[in-house]
This record gives structure tokens, C-alpha cells and sequence, in this order.
């Protein structure tokens, strides 16, 4: 799978995807990350790309010609797999694991950054297949958004995650938030750690985490819990 990244600043990208989870997948080939400069698509000799608003108000919008250039030239690199064109927005849908699941069974996504206060709505309407807001606050630009999604998304691909840390025991992978864990020493801070986890006993070990799971999901996730449909098990 590709990501092509449409930024103003490309630099933030450099130190995240160099660690971890989304190097190793890069590693192994599973995906490629580009990321483009939408600056190089300016035309003129201060290289502008932001201009103000029609009806005024404070602040700037991107240039759309820049920003629709540099879409093209990521369909061009690609040309034939028409990549989904993503628009990090808080006006988005809101991310979430079944979205990175449906982002996951796509060839590649373009994902396009914000800054300023955003996208000429022209742009968006032609060009993006989709809004997405990573939550009910304003970033100053997509960029960080844009991070959040190429690591949710690249989790989930095949052969990313080894089997010690498998997405299928995270949270929301079967619809629950995970029980809580611990790892030695057996009593730290004069805290002990549940019985039943050096009890041995799996089967006993899997109900306690399953009735953690859903009581966690209960209570402090209602609609996840609805979502699962756990009313009619309580
Ligand atoms: N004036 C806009 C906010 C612009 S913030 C509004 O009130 O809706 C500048 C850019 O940051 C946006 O274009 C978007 O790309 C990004 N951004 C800000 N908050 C975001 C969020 N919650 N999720 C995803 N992208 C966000």
C-alpha cells in the first residue's frame, strides 16, 4: 500500500516515520510513504500559497491551483490505481478503527494536509473522496492527522504487527476496549497483581479479561458498548 503526503511541511514527517512500527513496514516493503512539498507547485517568484478569504474575516486559505497541482502530480506517480484522496478536516468524518479498516483494503491513499483555515471548498468538492477529522478540536494543520492515520492504517496490513503484538488484541479490533494488563514484579507498590492471572488457569484468565473488557466498554464507552451489542448480554 502507498501514502503520498501533500503537506506545507514535510519536515514533520521525517522524524515519525523513521521509528517504529511505520519504518519496520517500510522496511519489509508492506507500504511507502511520499511526501510532497505542496510549495514546489507554485508558480511565481515568492512561491505564495495562501491567499484571503472571499466575504473577509481573519486568516488565510491555501491557494487551490498549488494544491491541485500537487494532486496531480501524486495521481500521475501512480497513475492507473487511483488512489483515495484524503482531506484531513475537522469538518471530517470522525477516525476510527472501522475506517482504518475500510482505508486498509485500498491500493493507496493520498492524504492532504490543511493549514491556514484549510481548503478552498472547490478543491474539495472535485478532487476529495473524503473528509476525515481526527477529533473535536482544531490542529493547526493536518499534518499530525495525516501521521495518525498512516499508523492506524499501516497496523492493521498484513505482516506489519508480529504475532507478540497482534492488532487482534487491541482495543475496538472485536468492537471492546482490552482488559488491563500487568507484567512483573508480582507485587509493585505494595499492589498486587489479580489472583487470577498466576492462577495458570486460561480458561478462568480469558473469562476474568472478557468480563474486564466488557465492563471497561460499559462504562466508559456506552455507545461501543451499544455498538457491540452488549445490552442484551447483561
Ligand atoms: N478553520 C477551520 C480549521 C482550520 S485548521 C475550521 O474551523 O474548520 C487548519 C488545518 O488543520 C485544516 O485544514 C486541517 O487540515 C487541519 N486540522 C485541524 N484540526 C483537525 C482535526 N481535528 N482533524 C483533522 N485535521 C485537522
Amino acid at each position: 500500500m502507498f501514502f503520498e503526503i501533500l503537506t506545507l511541511f514535510p519536515g514533520m514527517f521525517e522524524s515519525v516515520f523513521a521509528e517504529s512500527i511505520v519504518r519496520r513496514a517500510i522496511d519489509k516493503g508492506v507500504v511507502s510513504v511520499g511526501i510532497d512539498n505542496i510549495r514546489d507547485y507554485t508558480g511565481d517568484r515568492h512561491r505564495t500559497v495562501d491567499d484571503y478569504p472571499y466575504g473577509g474575516g481573519p486568516g488565510m486559505l491555501m491557494k487551490p491551483e498549488p494544491v491541485v497541482k500537487a494532486l496531480d502530480a501524486a495521481r500521475k506517480r501512480h497513475a492507473g490505481l487511483s488512489p483515495k484522496i484524503i482531506f484531513l478536516s475537522p469538518r471530517g468524518e470522525l477516525f476510527n478503527h472501522g475506517i482504518a479498516r475500510e482505508l486498509s483494503a485500498e491500493q493507496g491513499l493520498v492524504l492532504l494536509c490543511g493549514r491556514y483555515k484549510g481548503l478552498d471548498q472547490r478543491v474539495v468538492e472535485k478532487h476529495v473522496d473524503r473528509e476525515i477529522s481526527i477529533g473535536d478540536y482544531v490542529l493547526s494543520g493536518g499534518e499530525l492527522a495525516a501521521m495518525v492515520v498512516v499508523e492506524a492504517v499501516t497496523r492493521l496490513l498484513p505482516g506489519v504487527l508480529g504475532n507478540e503484538d497482534s492488532a487482534a488484541v487491541d482495543s475496538f479490533f472485536d468492537g471492546l476496549l482490552s482488559p488491563p494488563e500487568y507484567t512483573r514484579p508480582e507485587i509493585f507498590d505494595g499492589v498486587s497483581v489479580p489472583e487470577v492471572l498466576l492462577s495458570g488457569n486460561h480458561a478462568r484468565i480469558r473469562e476474568w479479561q472478557e468480563r474486564q473488557a466488557r465492563d471497561i466498554t460499559m462504562a466508559r464507552r456506552p455507545e461501543l458498548w451499544r455498538r457491540y451489542g452488549g445490552e442484551k448480554d447483561i
